[in-house]
């Protein structure tokens, strides 16, 4: 092993040998692995705050906390422990998320419960490296599965997430058994990827093979081992080529078009959600920006072509389209947001920064209920009812289940994979770069102990962002502490101050990373102003979404919660407004929007992302439009002219609509037509 220790690399954050951002790769011949210039600080070293902690605390007593005891799947003879049954995505799916809650949290006991997969999977590692569940050949053979006969073992879908599990553990504990854990694991895939490539088994895998390149990447740059590399390239040139698709425009205009069988495993929302974070890997690998390029235009495309206004593009399963009616699943937004963290770490490009805090703060908590128990397995834009039915869905499922909120509805990939949207965010909160240097790239209450030699430092990050529009940096340090802190002035911000203890330090632009290089002492207290002002977006079907910030606006509706049993998906809840949604927006406040004002209130305690406790409204002037109706469950979106504007009747009287952040809605128009 060359390079710094594993010890230095992960157990602290700071004291990196940044020797050069371009480290060459003696196997690769003219290709140059990539040196991230943000790299992730150990989970542990991150204590969330405030209300992302009162999120984390909700989970932790809910779902992400308890699966394995109230989802049988999971709870019932696991594959995972040993046992016959479920040995594939759903355990490792669960543990992506409940992995890094137990740590950030500090919770023995959600610790104690992870550990048990852990160990049980570290200590079943076959000698040749292979692991997982028992496979059905060495149960019925007893014989242990090698190199030679690696056709008797199972998929290597399942195995990707469990790596990111491993890794995850890693960062929190520094347990060396992972090192020599994956070194095995990927050693043996060295050895039998020609005869049981990466798709022998499903095409899951295929579409998911960045996630294996990654991980392999990661051993890399704590082992130097230079044939890691070539897995990598091994592994991607076996999966599918969503660099290239991405790239290459016909992809993302086929998916607008088609919503056929065939191909659908390159069009399905999940799978896209994972892919994102393909090109950015292979740039890390090969230093080629055509990677980068890829990705550009593939997101561009992907949120011109599939983009709904919280910041998501469709997926119902598949991309569907950007009709406001559409749907996108729970997963392919957590499974962004995730590619999100691990492009931005690769990049620095701000243009996927602030793409992660939109879907963040507006996507996900819509989908959950309020306890964390429950979850809709598509939420819809304009979704002005939560109900069963056949919408106009990609897979709209025998039982009609997609859309109302159940612990097993739809389906339950969902009901495991939810738990890394929060957990990651969080772990995510804070960088390590270049000369000790440390960067808060998103925004969320926090406090982050760093180690600096053998010396302490706390910097508490307190804020109500995204609601609010300042943070302020404490630092507690027992020496003062030269080091270049990075700080993101988010792209909607037309110009942002930087205090230090009162006085003004600078005034910036939006839309850049700025550096703030100098000796900071205890006390210090550094705040961000971020103002926030109201603008508009466009829409499908000319349609417009009030935005504040990283959020976007939704209209305010009472809710009536109904319960409901489906033998096979258990119990589940529709949910209906109480009150009229069917406003366009006056045209003359679109035209002037700093006529809009918004209201912010203090942050409920605890805080819950509910239509009660929205801590942010704007009021706008709406008029009601009497033929917008619900059509078997969907508002469909009301035609208009070129000018954008409904010509159809609208009702005389002006009346004064409320607007809430989306995150906080159940039920919501959030895309809105707009009226004389
Ligand atoms: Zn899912």
């Amino acid at each position: 092993m060359t390079g710094p220790s594993v010890k230095s690399l992960i157990r602290s954050p700071l004291p990196f040998v940044f020797a050069a951002l371009i480290i060459a790769s003696p196997s690769f011949g003219q290709q140059q692995f990539v040196e991230s210039p943000y790299k992730t600080v150990p989970i542990t070293n991150i204590k969330p705050q405030g209300w992302l902690r009162d999120q984390l605390q909700i989970m932790k007593s809910g779902s992400t906390g308890h699966l394995d005891e109230v989802h049988t799947k999971i709870a019932v003879d696991n594959g995972w422990l040993g046992g016959k049954g479920d040995g594939w995505e759903e355990t490792p799916y669960w543990l992506d998320g409940a992995v890094p809650l137990a740590y950030l949290m500090d919770d023995a006991a959600l610790k104690t419960k992870v550990l048990k997969y852990i160990n049980w999977t570290i200590n079943n590692q076959r000698p040749s490296g292979y692991f997982g569940p028992i496979t059905k050949a060495e149960r019925e053979g007893g014989k242990k599965i090698t190199e030679s006969n690696c056709e008797e073992g199972e998929d290597w879908w399942p195995k990707m997430i469990m790596l990111k599990v491993l890794q995850q553990y890693y960062s929190a504990t520094g347990d060396k058994r992972v090192i020599s854990f994956m070194t095995n694991y990927f050693n043996y895939q060295k050895k039998v990827l020609d005869k049981c490539p990466v798709g022998k088994w499903t095409e899951w895998a295929t579409s998911r093979g960045a996630d294996n390149v990654m991980i392999a990447q990661w051993l890399y740059t704590i082992t130097k081992d230079a044939s890691l590399l070539d897995l990598a390239q091994k592994i991607e040139s076996q999966s599918f080529t969503w660099s290239t698709w991405l790239g290459n425009r016909d992809w993302v205009m086929n998916a607008a078009a088609n919503q056929t069988d065939s191909n659908w495993m390159s069009r399905h929302a999940v799978n896209i959600g994972m892919a994102l974070k393909s090109p950015a890997v292979n740039y890390q690998r090969t230093g080629d920006d055509k990677y980068l390029r890829a990705l550009k235009t593939g997101w561009n495309d992907l949120m011109l072509l599939h983009g709904l206004p919280m910041g998501i593009f469709s997926g119902d399963e598949d991309l569907h389209g950007n009709d406001p009616t559409q749907g996108v699943e729970l997963c392919a937004i957590v499974e962004a947001m995730y590619s999100m963290e691990e492009i931005l770490a690769i990049t620095g490009d701000i243009q996927y920064i602030d793409a992660l805090e939109r879907m963040t703060f507006n996507a996900p908590p819509t989908q959950t209920t309020d306890d964390y128990n429950m979850k809709q397995y598509f939420q819809i834009a304009n979704q002005v009812q939560v109900s069963r039915g056949v919408f106009d869905f990609s897979l709209p499922f025998d039982r009609q289940m997609n859309n109302v909120f159940g612990l097993r509805s739809g389906y339950t990939c969902c009901t495991a994979n939810m738990h890394q949207g929060w957990t990651k965010f969080a772990s995510h909160l804070w960088y390590s770069t270049e000369g000790n240097g440390l960067a808060a790239l998103v925004y969320a209450p926090n406090e982050l102990k760093t180690t600096i030699g053998k010396e302490e430092r706390t910097i508490k990050e307190t804020t109500n962002y995204p609601f609010d529009d300042q943070i302020t940096f404490s630092f507690s340090t027992k020496k003062d502490v030269a080091l270049p802190l990075k700080l993101r002035i988010p792209s909607w911000c037309k110009e942002a101050t930087v205090l230090l203890n009162g006085q003004l330090l600078r005034s910036e632009k939006g839309g850049q990373v700025i550096v703030l290089s100098r000796t900071w002492k205890n006390n210090d207290k550094l705040v961000l102003q971020l103002p926030m002002t109201i603008t508009t977006s466009n829409w499908a079907k000319n349609s417009r979404t009030i935005e504040r910030g990283p959020l976007v606006f939704a209209l305010k509706l009472g809710e009536r919660w109904e319960k409901g049993n489906e033998p096979k998906e258990g119990d589940y809840f529709s949910v209906y407004p109480t009150e009229d949604w069917n406003y366009g927006l006056l045209e003359e406040t679109i035209k002037d929007p700093s006529t809009f004002r918004a209201v912010v209130q203090p942050l409920s305690s605890p805080f819950v992302w509910n239509q009660k406790n929205a801590p942010v409204t704007i009021t706008a002037k709406a008029r009601k439009i009497p033929g917008w109706k619900v059509v078997d469950g969907v508002a469909h979106q009301p035609v208009t002219d070129r000018n954008g504007i409904y010509k159809g009747q609208v009702d005389d009287k002006i009346e004064t609509i409320t607007l809430i952040p989306y995150g906080f809605t159940k039920v919501r128009i959030v895309a809105f037509p707009v009226v004389k």
